[in-house]
């Protein structure tokens, strides 16, 4: 039942199981190209279940997915989601100076743009790589025609995090550009996430339902949603001497993502970033 009568914004990371930066140490870039792509016909699943539940998402897209399955790229958009910008390889901006940044995220915008006739007005960095130490990355980002990014998560994390963010879309880059955060609930002052990723698939399902109830009923906003198509994907190729922790977190309930995701679709009501956030009177 559809408990909640406030709009969030459901998202997709468009990447596959081998470019995720946990594997960096362990898969070279120029090796991406001999590995066997799931993200087609994973993304075909995430479109039907959509379809199924008459939702539209919105799918950060990294450039050299969609330089590689223009025709996915095509069909994302035809069944009327919006296409937003991942970056172009999966470089986490931490590792980024400004000016190769802004490249990246031009040109990512370029094809995006090319591929599906559509303004691309959103970015999300690869691993929510923006905090308080690259804040200039979001007067690139306004620099390069983006209207809003999703890339800051505030939450103490090991890989990422910038725990003193506001909790809410907040204006940055002298106001050109809009920055929203992913979902977190406060508990005992304490912001956990409950915005999709591993956590979705961590927690009991329950979890993240009570969480997002919280911020739709008790405080009123929109909560932002993510997941990867790998993270539907149980058969996806294993990666052989992974770490215990990195082995934990990628293939951990891999078989109740897509279950768990249908319910929580069918227990919120779900819409477009741009729908969302940039629509009028926003
Ligand atoms: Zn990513």
């Amino acid at each position: 039942m559809n408990t909640a009568s406030i709009l969030n914004a459901m998202t997709v990371d468009v990447e596959d199981y081998y470019q995720v930066s946990a594997f960096e140490k362990h898969i070279c870039r120029t090796t991406w190209a001999e590995f066997d792509c799931r993200v087609e016909a994973n993304i075909e699943r995430i479109l039907q279940l959509f379809d199924e539940k008459s939702v539209k998402a919105t799918f950060f897209t990294l450039g050299c997915v969609a330089e590689r399955h223009p025709a996915m790229v095509r069909k994302i958009v035809a069944s009327g989601h919006e296409l937003a910008s991942h970056g172009w390889d999966h470089r986490r901006v931490t590792s980024q100076k400004p000016g190769c940044f802004k490249d990246d995220v031009l040109k990512t915008r370029a094809l995006l743009e090319d591929i599906s006739g559509q303004v691309v007005k959103g970015y999300r960095a690869p691993s929510y790589s923006i905090g308080a130490e690259n804040l200039w990355a979001l007067d690139v980002l306004a620099e390069a025609g983006y209207e809003y990014s999703s890339s800051i998560v505030p939450i103490h994390h090991d890989h990422y995090g910038m725990p003193d963010a506001p909790r809410f879309a907040f204006r940055a880059a002298s106001d050109r550009i809009l920055e929203i955060p992913i979902s977190t609930v406060s508990v005992m002052r304490r912001n956990i996430n409950c915005g999709g990723g591993g956590w979705f698939r961590f927690f009991p399902y329950g979890f993240t339902r009570w969480a997002l109830k919280q911020v739709n009923e008790r405080e009123q906003r929109s909560c932002i949603f993510y997941f990867h198509p790998w993270e539907i994907d149980e058969e996806q190729p294993r990666i052989e001497n992974l770490d215990y922790k990195t082995r934990f977190r990628h293939y951990l309930n891999l078989h109740k993502t897509h279950p768990r995701l249908g319910r929580l679709l069918d227990d919120f009501s779900w819409g477009r970033m741009d729908e969302i956030f940039l629509g009028p009177g926003q």
